[in-house]
């Protein structure tokens, strides 16, 4: 009888819950530990902070979804972790014994890197928790009684730039519908090397498509930017330009939860967690990690420094695989020990049009640089699929699905990504840190 706990309850970790209850004979025990009362569809939160959305559209109350499924669920923070006695802390429960862990925590945003980044207590806002994208819209719906300039950005070290464009070029459709455009020059400031970058280099006509569309809506760029501080109502960059702004929204700087900084060996210095090919943690042999908690090196040495963008279904094909090779070691399952491949395709949303980047996989293969397929397409009907898409997702959360066969199918034949493979089959996918590590 097994205690298996995961500590997060977004993207990656709620799938995994769901798969390793799905897995698992009912004498183990599924453990889901979460600082927040609610699931949220984070990639919503920027039409929720452009009052195109309500929250709720994009949440389901956890509790109820763990009592339906038959998911243990603890409510709080976790606040500390002792791998060698198998316990973790959460705040206002007490101790949790674990036989086996999956961290999926995601991003803790680094706010404090830069002087007057918010939105606590700094200037700018931010779309990545609910409750930025509920003070950012109410700071846009006092905007738009007060139009002026907008700076949309990303601070140096940000592990993900598609919400930055997506923000702009929705705040710039929103605005036209409006009548308020030419009130509102829209900048956008990027530690990027070129607008289009995204994090993900030699995605081909991503480049071409994304500067484009920036050009055609009007929106200045600023690449290779280092955001130095936020002012009242201005970014200062490192070069000592100034960029005033009525409305800013900055992507600040990921790094990994304050307690896993705290326990020596688990993270590295930011907090990401090094991982083999398994998703195991290469020291800890029953503590796992999938999606934004996971270390990731960006392979591209850029004059700023960025992050590697780990997409949603990135999160879930780790945490998937996550969960599959606990039920392996469990011996709950016969099969082999699966690898994520890290392919990935990425819809953005950008008003009546939208732009689909794919690349298989987000690392090249370290030896030749190439990956097996890579490219950006542009179209109306990315909206439309990014809609369903959600509509989809929601679904599955409320039915207690995790990544099922159809998804992956569906996957497979209308994109040609294949999301897990045994951890036999070769592979020019599995190309993280942990190899190295593992090595
Ligand atoms: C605004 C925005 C838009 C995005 N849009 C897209 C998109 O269009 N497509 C796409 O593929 N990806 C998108 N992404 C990325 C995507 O949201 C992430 O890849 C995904 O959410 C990662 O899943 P995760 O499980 O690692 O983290 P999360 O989904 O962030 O979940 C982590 C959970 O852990 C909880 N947690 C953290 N610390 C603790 C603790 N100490 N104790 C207990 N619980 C804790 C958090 O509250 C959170 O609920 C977007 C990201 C942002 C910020």
């Amino acid at each position: 009888m097994a205690n298996v706990v995961v500590i997060g309850a977004g993207l990656g970790g709620l799938p995994a819950a769901y798969e390793l209850r799905h897995l698992l004979p009912k004498e183990h025990t599924v453990t889901l530990v979460s600082d927040k009362s609610e699931f949220t569809f984070i990639p919503g939160l920027i039409q929720v902070a452009l009052n195109l959305k309500p929250l709720a559209h994009v949440q389901v109350g956890l509790a109820q979804l763990a009592q339906r499924h038959n998911l243990n669920w603890v409510s709080g923070q976790v606040t500390a972790l002792a791998p060698s006695a198998q316990r973790l802390t959460v705040e206002g429960h007490g101790i949790i014994a674990y036989d086996y862990l999956l961290i999926a925590t995601g991003a803790s945003l680094a706010l404090d890197l830069i002087p007057g980044l918010g939105p606590h207590g700094g200037y700018s806002h931010s779309v990545c928790t609910p409750d930025h994208a509920l003070e950012a819209r109410q700071a846009w719906l006092a905007f738009l009684e007060n139009p002026g300039p907008i700076v949309v950005g990303a601070a140096p070290e940000a592990g993900c730039f598609g919400p930055a464009y997506e923000f702009a070029l929705m705040a710039d459709q929103e605005l036209r519908r409006r009548g308020l455009r030419d009130q509102v020059p829209i900048t956008y400031v990027t530690p990027e090397p070129y607008a289009g970058h995204l994090g993900v280099s030699g995605v081909n006509q991503a480049r071409e498509l994304t500067a484009d569309l920036m050009q055609e809506r009007g929106i200045e760029v600023i690449d290779n930017a280092t955001i130095a501080a936020v002012e009242t109502d201005a970014v200062t960059l490192a070069d000592g330009r100034q960029l005033p702004f009525s409305y800013a929204m900055i992507l600040p700087a990921f790094q990994g939860a304050q307690f896993i900084r705290a326990v020596p060996g688990l993270g590295d210095e930011k907090g990401f967690i090094p991982v083999l090919p398994t998703q195991r943690h290469p020291e800890f042999a029953n503590i796992y990690a999938a999606g934004v908690s996971v270390k990731l090196t960006q392979p591209d040495v850029t004059p700023v420094p960025i992050g590697l963008p780990k997409s949603g279904q990135m999160a879930e094909a780790m945490a998937t695989a996550a969960a599959h090779n606990i039920a392996v070691d469990l011996k709950a399952i016969k099969a082999k020990p699966q690898v994520p491949t890290l392919e990935a395709l990425c819809f953005a949303e950008f008003g009546d049009t939208g732009i689909a980047y794919i690349a298989a996989p987000v690392l090249p293969d370290p030896k030749t640089g190439q990956r097996k397929r890579s490219y950006a397409v542009r179209g109306p009907w990315v909206v439309w699929v990014k809609a369903a898409f959600e509509e989809y997702f929601m679904l599955k959360i409320r039915f207690g699905v995790g990544m099922p066969w159809y998804e992956r199918l569906g996957l497979r034949s209308l994109f040609g990504l294949q999301l897990l493979k045994d951890v036999s089959a070769p592979s020019q996918a599995v190309a993280t840190d942990s190899e190295s590590l593992a090595s």
